[in-house]
Parts: C-alpha cells; structure tokens; sequence
C-alpha cells in the first residue's frame, strides 16, 4: 500500500469534491496544489464543509480523506475524464505525426453529443465520441481545425 504523507491539509479532515477541471499549463495561468504545493494542470475542487475551498491535484485528492462515493468518482469518472483528453491529445498527435491523417475537428450532434472527426489522409473520415467533453475539448483545442467547408 502507497504510504501517505500527510502535507498541507490535514487527513483529520474529511473533504468532498466539488468539481474538476483540466487548465493546460501552456496557458500561463497555473494553479498550485493547495497540498503539495507543486504546479498543476488536472485540478480537483474540494471542500472542507467549514467554508474552506482547496483546489489540489488528481494524484493529490487520492490521498486525502473523502468520502467512498467521492473517491469512486473520482475513480470513474474524474480519472477517465483526465485520461480521455490525454488519450485524444496523444491520438492526434501522433496520426498527425505519421501523416495518416490531416487533421482532426470537432462536430456537435443534434442531440448535443460531441464527436472529434479525423479526417484521413487517404481520404474519409472516422469520429469518436467525447465522454468528457468539459475537459478533453480543453486538451485538444489548440491541436484542433475548424471543420472544412
Ligand atoms: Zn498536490
């Protein structure tokens, strides 16, 4: 079992988390883990229940004492958010990089599903859904064309 160490907020506190979000370094506003103390870009909002309000990295919120409900969505959830922008960023890239593609954008259905379309380079296109949209159109948007005429 990972050994914890406690830093600047106490494990004798329990904190709730109130949400998530994935602020790029590269945009120069850059947060410090109210923990750790380190620069982050994948920050988890909690809460102390007495009006204080943190904002500490993912691998940070694992070991402080939240909830089981909230250390489960932040497992399934949270997690896989952070990781689906990563995985996006990194599929791009590199097709981009071994030229099978041309570019990628992205395309909003009807019914508000969010999909990044890839264009190939021998021609056609594939999609894949965005679970995460609030967070992995973040990873990407520097990375993505607009959609071609
Ligand atoms: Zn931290």
């Amino acid at each position: 079992m990972k050994k914890i160490i406690q830093r600047n907020l106490p494990l004798s506190q329990t904190y709730t988390i109130t949400g998530y979000n994935y602020v790029p370094l590269i945009d120069g506003d850059g947060t410090c883990c109210d923990n750790c103390g380190k620069l982050i870009s994948n920050m988890v909002y909690v809460t102390d229940g007495n009006g204080g309000k943190f904002t500490v990295g993912n691998d940070c919120a694992k070991t402080l004492t939240i909830p089981q409900s909230d250390a489960f969505r932040l497992q399934v959830e949270i997690e896989a958010a952070f990781n689906e922008g990563k995985a996006l960023r990194s599929k791009i890239q590199t097709n981009l990089k071994k030229g099978n593609i041309t570019g990628a954008y992205k395309w909003e259905s009807k019914d508000g599903g969010v999909f990044i379309v890839f264009l190939i380079t021998r021609g056609g296109s594939s999609m894949q859904a965005v679970n995460y949209p609030g967070v992995s159109l973040t990873y990407i948007k520097d990375i993505l064309i607009t959609k071609p005429e």
